[in-house]
């Protein structure tokens, strides 16, 4: 008998190039970042780097990225400074390291926006999701977000997953990576899957999806592919 084979996906940065926070931001003709959107996050940020290293600082994009740079120097900062920014948890996630800089990350609830999924597929992993014959799409993307998800489908000419596409809900209490984790875990009992491919850019979620399906179905083999080809295009 042949074995039973899935195919999952994720959906940001994966099955689909999803537009970057610079992208989103207004800034003059030098790439210095200007009033007008996310004033109260970048506020936000300012304050923090007051607080937590007693620096002022203005943004600039650079590349693909925000940068924070000091205004004394001119430049930008180490990566080093994350270990400040880790200590508190309102400042834990506002940084990134690229590169051996610190580069401002995306502010919370960025990714809730409509505004913010990709028109662009990523064709290698696209081919993937095409030759398989059982597919199935989990994303961290919101449960509202499902209409705009299912335009965007048609408008690409994008097949339904015949094994469903999962968004997330923030009514249930578990986080993205467990949701992920117990969609793929009841699939398996459902179906019975033999082997399990799971293409995700989040190395993480990758990982620990692996660990609780070899804890629960020791017979299933899993297979990570782990994708960076979107963000490794990313420059600064
Ligand atoms: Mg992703």
């Amino acid at each position: 008998m042949s074995k039973k084979e899935l195919h999952i996906f994720d959906l940001d940065n994966t099955l689909f190039e999803t537009p970057e926070f610079a992208e989103f931001v207004k800034v003059d003709s030098n790439n210095i970042v200007i009033k007008g959107n996310h004033d109260e996050y970048f506020m936000n940020v300012k304050a923090a780097f007051l607080d937590l290293l007693s620096k002022y600082v203005y943004f600039k994009r650079t590349g693909d990225f925000i940068v924070p740079i000091n205004q004394q120097t001119d430049k930008p900062f180490d990566e080093d400074i994350l270990d400040y920014f880790k200590k508190k948890i309102s400042t834990s996630k506002m940084l990134i390291p690229h590169n051996g800089i610190a580069v401002l990350n995306a502010f919370p609830g960025f990714h809730k926006s409509p505004d913010t999924l990709g028109l662009v597929i990523n064709e290698p992993i696209f081919q993937d999701y095409e030759n398989a014959d059982n597919k199935m799409i989990i994303t961290g993307r919101n449960e509202e977000l499902r209409e705009k998800i299912n335009s965007i489908f048609k408008y690409l000419g994008i097949k339904q997953p015949n094994y469903g596409l999962y968004l997330y809900s923030q009514n249930g209490k578990t986080n993205i990576e467990n949701f992920k984790i117990q969609t793929i875990i009841q699939s398996i009992k459902e179906h019975g899957w033999d082997i399990v491919h799971f293409y995700e850019d989040r190395k993480d979620w990758l990982m620990a999806a692996q660990r609780a399906v070899a804890q629960v179905f020791p017979g299933v083999e899993f297979v990570s592919h782990l994708v960076t080809n979107v963000k490794d295009k990313r420059s600064l």
